[in-house]
């Protein structure tokens, strides 16, 4: 019960990576906030965890829009002293080669995951400056350090993730906040099954421990970022991907 009293916000938690990552916070004696577009469907997470005997809340938030965000934490704020944990792993693909790319799919794709990456971000750092503590941890990927034919759009996402977070690292450091991201490799989720069976048996070749990461990976090392443990660590990306880009 490492995380009893702990608020952690986790965005794009209705599914996949997210979803596993509140549970095992939640699992750890946090009180999670679920956050999706849909309000039913955060809503329902929340449901799940706290039918299992955690805590929970679900919120329907679209991290592009500032205002969403602005509200839904001040929501939070009402019912809570502060968000000490924030995992901002809200996250799309519109994968395509580079100049089929439209404006539309280029841009949704920034705005989901960089722009709403800041959003979050800007919002919920206030709150933990005041607290002179917090832990944030975004989700990147692989593709953001390595590029991947076809994924244009989602690397410069990504990349921009790690350098906005090394920014943010700088800059709240001196306020007991730190700032660190995870870069998954191939993951289960429903974004990965969409991928055809010999694309998904072209990745697992190139995978020296031989098999696709599970959404638990993830989780357990967003865990130890947030932990004690992990006090003296900022401004780092830890790469989870069986050692694909080795
Ligand atoms: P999923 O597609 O399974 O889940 C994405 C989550 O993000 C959903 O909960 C979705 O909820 C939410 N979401 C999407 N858009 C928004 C938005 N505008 N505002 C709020 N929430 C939103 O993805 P994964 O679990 O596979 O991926 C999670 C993260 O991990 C992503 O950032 C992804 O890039 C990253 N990643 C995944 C890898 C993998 O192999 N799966 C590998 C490397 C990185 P809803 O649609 O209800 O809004």
């Amino acid at each position: 019960m490492q995380f009893k009293d702990k608020v952690v916000l986790v965005t794009g938690s209705t599914r996949g990576i997210g979803k596993a990552v509140a549970e095992a916070f939640a699992g750890q004696g946090a009180t999670v906030i679920i956050i999706g577009r849909s309000q039913e469907q955060a809503a329902q997470v929340a449901q799940e965890i706290v039918q299992k005997g955690g805590q929970a809340q679900g919120y329907g938030c679209d991290v592009t829009k500032l205002e969403q965000v602005q509200e839904t934490v001040n929501k939070l704020l009402d019912k809570h002293k502060c968000v000490d944990i924030l995992v901002n792993n809200a996250g799309i693909t519109r994968d395509n080669l580079f100049f089929r790319i439209d404006d539309n799919d280029w841009d949704e794709v920034l705005k989901v995951n960089l722009k709403g990456t800041f959003n979050v971000t800007k919002v919920v750092a206030r709150p933990m400056l005041k607290a002179k503590s917090g832990k944030i941890i975004s989700i990147a990927s692989v593709i953001g350090i390595t590029g991947n034919a076809g994924q244009s759009n989602y690397a410069a996402s990504k990349a921009g993730i790690i350098g906005f977070s090394k920014s943010a690292a700088r800059e709240l450091a001196s306020r007991g906040i730190t700032v660190n991201v995870v870069a998954p490799g191939y993951i289960r989720t429903d974004m990965t099954d969409k991928l055809s069976e010999a694309v998904q048996a072209k990745v697992l070749e190139r995978i020296p421990l031989q098999r696709f990461g599970q959404a638990s990976d993830v989780a357990e090392v967003c865990l130890f970022l947030a932990s004690k443990a992990a006090d003296y660590i900022t401004g780092q990306t830890i790469v989870v991907d069986g050692g694909l880009a080795i």
